[in-house]
């Protein structure tokens, strides 16, 4: 295990932590920007809005792809200039409209919404330069487009085009998809790209005029169970710049955009517990860890989807659900002897059960456990208020060594 000293020395201060590791957040980062030396890059804020993290990611070049008025706000905060911080949410309230139109970039989700930005625009007595978000007739894996609850059906937003052209105080200046998440295929990402390519050239025809972006959203999957290949991002780099080549006359001048949470920092964190008890049942040995469920519940929630599923290998749900065996669990411990066990939380709840009959180094009470790939999608999903138990630390160690709270900077 990684920075073991580290999470043996705040395993003294804190029961239970997340360790953000800001070197691997710097290694992914800085992968993208190399693969991929034409894009503009956003960090999808709700993947984990730890301040020190968020703060990292955008020092590394990062724009903001932000979910709330709070996340627009959070990046503002660290001077994030309004053309690079996309607020893409469905249900947007009016005051959080009227909030985020002069420090971000609104990219509306319905056709009431960019009627709602009219008047507010109007009331503001501005002009606000906006994205919409498409709903596609097209998938990853399919030519046709699927009923969603984001963005507008690609055929209605094109027969309004020409209504919004009239509009006085709303400027479309680009256009916003974000179809799945967690793909580790290429050469499935490689065609999602060049149909939104397309689907950007069609809309520039259809308004007559250059578009300012095409935010592709996200797809760039990590590898989380052990038997995962990782996403090849050289080669999708360069199949993205080649056809950025082959479209050049069309979108000269437009900002090709990707956003991903998962790629820049999913990596960077792991989850510490430790051993609290552990006893025999009608034998199964069961230990006992101190806040599961209730500090990282992704590990729980993967563990109810696959009793539940006849399926060998349940689809995905990103991001609460990505496979049945997405996280490793390491006993930080000389121990040589292994044992089967069951891990279960210390909740009173029957589902609290990290993993089942898993082999293990025969673990005592006071051992740490690393859950792994608990950068993102872990503490902001978890239930911390669940049995009133204290919430896990989130702890940041930087490029130097030095160890401070994620939620402060
Ligand atoms: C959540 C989200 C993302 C980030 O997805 P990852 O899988 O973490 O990269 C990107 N775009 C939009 C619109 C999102 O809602």
């Amino acid at each position: 295990m990684e920075n073991e000293q580290v999470i043996f020395q705040q395993a003294k201060k804190y029961d239970c932590f997340y360790l953000y590791d800001e070197r691997k957040i710097v290694e992914h980062t800085d992968r993208l920007k190399r693969d991929f030396s034409s894009v503009e890059f956003l960090y999808s804020i709700k993947a984990n809005s730890a301040p020190a993290v968020v703060k990292c990611v955008i020092a590394q070049g990062f724009g903001a792809d932000a979910a709330s008025l709070a996340e627009v706000e959070l990046a503002h905060e660290f001077d994030v200039p309004a053309d690079k911080i996309q607020y893409s949410a469905p249900g947007k309230r009016m005051e959080d409209i009227g909030a985020a139109m002069d420090i971000s970039t609104l990219i509306a989700d319905s056709i009431g919404e960019i009627a709602r930005i009219q008047e507010i625009a109007k009331a503001k007595n501005t002009i606000a330069e906006i994205g919409i978000r498409i709903n596609p007739d097209f998938t990853f894996s399919d030519g046709a487009g699927t009923p969603s609850k984001f963005g507008i059906d690609e055929k209605q937003a094109f027969s309004l085009i020409s209504e919004w052209e009239k509009l006085q105080n709303v400027r479309i200046v680009g256009i916003h998809v974000h179809s799945r998440s967690q793909e580790l295929n290429a050469n499935v990402l490689e065609r999602y790209y060049r149909k939104m390519f397309s689907l950007a050239d069609a809309f520039q025809n259809a308004i007559g005029r250059r578009l300012r972006f095409l935010n592709m959203g996200s797809g760039l999957g990590i590898p989380y169970s052990s038997g995962d290949e990782p996403l090849d991002t050289a080669s999708l780099g360069a199949k993205t710049e080649k056809l950025m080549e082959q479209f050049t006359e069309k979108l000269t001048g437009v900002s090709i955009i990707l956003e991903t949470g998962r790629y820049a920092v999913g990596k960077s964190g792991c989850y510490v517990t430790q051993v609290l008890d552990r006893k025999e049942s009608m034998g199964t040995t069961f230990v006992i860890l101190a806040d599961t469920l209730n500090g990282f519940i992704r590990p729980c929630l993967a563990q109810l989807i696959t009793s539940y599923s006849k399926d060998d290998a349940p689809i995905g749900s990103e991001p609460l659900f990505t496979g049945r065996d997405a996280f490793q669990f390491v006993a930080l411990t000389d121990e040589t002897e292994l044992e089967k066990v069951t891990l279960a939380g210390n909740l009173c709840t029957a589902t609290d059960i990290v993993a089942k009959d898993i082999i293990m180094p025969k673990l005592k009470r006071g051992d740490l456990v690393a859950i792994t790939n608990a950068g993102s999608y872990a503490a902001v999903l978890s239930p911390v208020r669940f049995s009133s138990q204290v919430p896990p630390a989130e702890l940041f160690l930087s490029c130097h060594g030095t160890v401070s709270d994620a939620s402060k900077i």
